[in-house]
């Protein structure tokens, strides 16, 4: 678009240095050649520009400039003559600034913060007044030496002969400059004959002078203006003799493209009309990257698909018309399932590789006239235009579940994903785009709670599910707070000695009324809403005074289990220090490290594997015995479970719970044990509760076991009981203590 070879050299007055960058930056982007100097303060611009105003080719004037103004800079610039054009940056919103600005005498003004309309306006306001300034620089230098020469002859005559000279040379420069000029120039007689075009006009059409001269400007028409376009613009040149505006052209070629055009019409001496010219300057470059940067502030980078912005602008659309016609629609709120163990397991890149294969997948789902669009992160939504019932919606869903529960093929991999999704309905479940975008959302999260990989509708009774879930963050908050959290505790057998060997610690919310609320019932919430962390340095805290109290008491005459776990969630590995504080808490307590045990599940592990390692090794390393609980039920491969530094391995209780009838569940415990004693690892059962189960995982070499079989996980006062009355698992009759 540059259309002087030379540099062309700004000078910008502006306090603020990133408003400066920004400024290099769009000229830069719109191909300018073009140095910029920033400069802060006033005095300091009439310095420069005192010194040596032929320097620059444009002052650019901000509205402030650290508190002075940049209106009485523009006037003071003007009061001494400078002779240089002067462009008025405006504030958004402070036209009457610019105005004022105009009034005053500078050359012209941008409204700023006008999003791309301002980066395209900037470098063409600039450019045209580099190009004027140059060309009137050019005749005036002529004149001067003209005069020089005037005065050399001296003699009235010769002043003549000059000055006819001057108007020969004059025209020639003129004809100079529009024959190079890149704006296209084109002269018409009064019938609108055409009579004069400049190359440029030639280069930009696609017609060659010749085919040009004799016709009429109509053969330019694209046909995209209205009638009404083409009147106002002859009431205007009747009117006034000028007219300018953007115009949409058709080349030789049949390429349609946007133009500036200021048409002016000539009169001779006598006022009669002779002709008009047109000016014209393509600014297809301009629109190209209007549309490119409109169309990235509306898409999504990754996947292509419509951002927040415009699937908004869309619902308010869809909205509206639904309204008009009266007919109803649908809001599918689209949510990957467990999204962020792909990421953290294979890494970023493959996360995007699937977002991307979910956008195509989603596409592929839709019909013609529906809306998909990526609202970030792993959240999609898509709006079913024109549905004429409900079920057409969960039709539709259930086609996309099934879409997104296919493989994915990654390298010589398949990945399994699966989405849960939500769905509202317009107008019964909302009329405001806010209003079904929230309905739909929680129709997903329902969707999710039921299990995932599935959809669900929204109702009424999910938002009770909601202010539910509302209430029990509060109450939950408070609880933590308070009092309300217990711990209890359930015994850890050993199959070899039948001694209790230790306890895990486990937390229960006991409500006013003495309801006592069992941790799958606000773990999951604890865990959303952070507050797990404070739980779980609360249950420390009680296992260790406990095992303190254990290890003190008077009654402790029998041997006592010198180790209570506690368990740890995967939130915790990311906020809280854990080693500082487990050892800080069990130096407080006067107690050895080996007094306390750590349950990880093995989700907990999967986010970060290496770092997870790193902690897990420093707390085994100083004397905390670390166990893997829930095994099995993860992800967990041999050789990764060979890289954890672990003391034991916590089977899964479904896996217990139909031994040794389920054949595979046998293979599979067998096959745990083995390979853990390959491993130097401990093996504990969970979830005991039969002879048959307890005699299968003695005769399999399992170490310790835990379960309702011999006791429930059972307040403090109970277990000291029981450790006291029935230490081993001789002194317990199995059904007893199952309640
Ligand atoms: P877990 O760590 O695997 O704990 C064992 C769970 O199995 C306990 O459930 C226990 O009551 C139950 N259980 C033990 N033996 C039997 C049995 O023979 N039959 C049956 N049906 N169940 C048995 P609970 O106490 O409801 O805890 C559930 C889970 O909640 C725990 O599973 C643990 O993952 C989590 N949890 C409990 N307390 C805490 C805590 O303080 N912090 C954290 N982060 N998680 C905790
Ligand atoms: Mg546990
Ligand atoms: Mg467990």
């Amino acid at each position: 678009m540059s259309v002087e070879k030379n540099t062309m050299r700004i000078l910008f007055v502006n306090a603020d240095k990133a408003d400066q960058f920004a400024l290099s930056v769009i000229l830069k982007k719109a191909h300018l050649s073009i140095e910029v100097l920033g400069c802060d303060c006033i005095e300091k611009a009439q310095e420069i520009l005192e010194k040596d105003a032929n320097l620059f080719d444009v002052v650019l004037v901000d509205q402030a400039i650290e508190g002075q103004s940049g209106l009485a800079l523009c006037k003071d610039l003007l009061a001494r003559r400078l002779s240089i054009p002067m462009v008025f940056l405006a504030e958004a919103g402070s036209e009457s600034a610019a105005v004022e600005a105009l009034k005053v005498g500078v050359d012209d003004y941008i409204v700023k913060g006008l999003g791309e309309k301002y980066t395209a306006l900037l470098p063409y306001t600039i450019e045209a007044l580099v190009k004027k300034r140059r060309a009137s620089r050019l005749a005036s230098d002529l004149d001067a030496s003209l005069q020089k020469e005037r005065n050399a002859l001296g003699d009235l005559q010769a002043a003549d002969m000059i000055d006819k000279r001057r108007l020969t040379d004059r025209l020639e420069i003129a004809e100079k400059v529009i024959e190079t000029t890149f704006e296209g120039v084109m002269v018409t007689d009064q019938n609108g004959v055409i009579t004069y075009v400049n190359p440029a006009f030639s280069e930009i059409t696609g017609y060659p002078y010749k085919e040009l001269i004799g016709r009429k400007p109509n053969i330019l028409k694209s046909f995209l203006h209205d009638q009404d376009f083409y009147k106002k613009m002859w009431q205007s040149l009747i009117g006034t003799g000028q007219w300018q505006g953007e115009i949409w052209n058709r080349r030789k070629s049949g390429e349609i493209y946007p133009a500036r055009l200021n048409i002016s019409a000539i009169g001779d001496r006598k006022q009669r009309l002779r002709q008009y010219v047109s000016v014209y300057y393509d600014i297809t470059d301009i629109k190209q990257s209007e549309m490119e940067i409109n169309y990235k502030a509306h898409h999504d980078a990754l996947t292509g698909l419509p951002n927040r912005l415009l699937f908004y602008d869309r619902l308010n659309h869809t909205i509206s018309r639904a309204k008009r016609n009266n007919n109803i629609f649908a809001l599918l709120f689209i949510d990957l399932d467990d999204f962020k163990n792909i990421n953290n397991s294979l890494g970023h890149p493959v996360g995007d590789l699937l977002l991307k294969e979910v956008a195509l997948r989603l596409k592929a789902c839709a019909r013609r006239g529906d809306t998909v669009s990526r609202l970030g992160g792993d959240e999609f939504a898509i709006i079913l235009d024109r549905i004429a019932r409900a079920p057409e919606a969960a039709d539709f869903s259930r086609r996309v579940v099934e879409a997104l529960s296919q493989p994915f093929c990654y390298r010589e991999e398949r990945l399994y994903s699966s989405v849960s999704l939500g769905i509202s309905l317009y107008p019964e479940d909302g009329e405001t785009g806010e209003c079904l975008l929230k309905n739909a959302d929680t129709a997903m999260y329902h969707a999710k709670d039921m299990g995932k990989n599935n959809y669900h509708f929204f109702t009424e009774s999910l938002n009770e599910r909601l202010r539910n879930r509302i209430d029990l963050e509060n109450a939950l908050r408070k609880a933590i707070l308070g009092t309300e959290m217990e711990a209890y505790y359930q015994p850890i057998y050993s199959l070899e000695s039948s001694h209790v060997v230790g306890m895990e610690a486990l937390v229960r919310w006991r409500q006013a009324g003495d309801k006592v609320i069992l941790p799958a019932d606000f773990i999951p919430l604890a865990e959303e809403k952070g507050f797990i962390v404070d739980i779980d340095k609360l249950m420390i805290q009680k296992a260790c005074a406990f095992i303190k109290k254990i290890k003190t008491s008077a009654r402790a005459t029998l041997p006592q289990p010198q180790n209570i776990s506690v368990n740890l969630s995967a939130v915790d590995f990311g906020s809280i220090n854990l080693y500082k504080h487990l050892t800080e808490t069990v130096e407080a307590f006067g107690l050895q490290p080996d007094n306390i045990g750590v349950e990880i599940t093995e989700s907990a592990l999967i986010g970060d594997i290496e770092s997870a390692i790193v902690n897990l090794k420093k707390l085994r390393d100083k004397g905390f015995s670390v166990s893997i609980d829930d095994f099995g039920m993860g992800y967990s491969s041999l050789n990764y479970l060979a890289r954890l530094p672990i003391n034991i391995l916590k089977i899964d209780r479904s896996f217990i719970t139909d031994l040794p009838s389920d054949k595979s569940n046998n293979a599979i415990a067998k096959a745990i044990v083995f390979m853990a004693h390959e491993m130097n690892i401990k093996v504990v059962a969970e979830g005991v509760e039969t002879e048959a189960q307890l005699d299968f995982l003695r005769s399999i070499g399992c170490d310790q076991i835990q379960g309702f079989i011999y006791s429930l996980p059972l307040p403090e006062n109970q277990i000291e009981e029981l450790l006291i009355n029935s230490h081993t698992m001789n002194t317990l009759h199995p059904s007893k203590t199952i309640s």
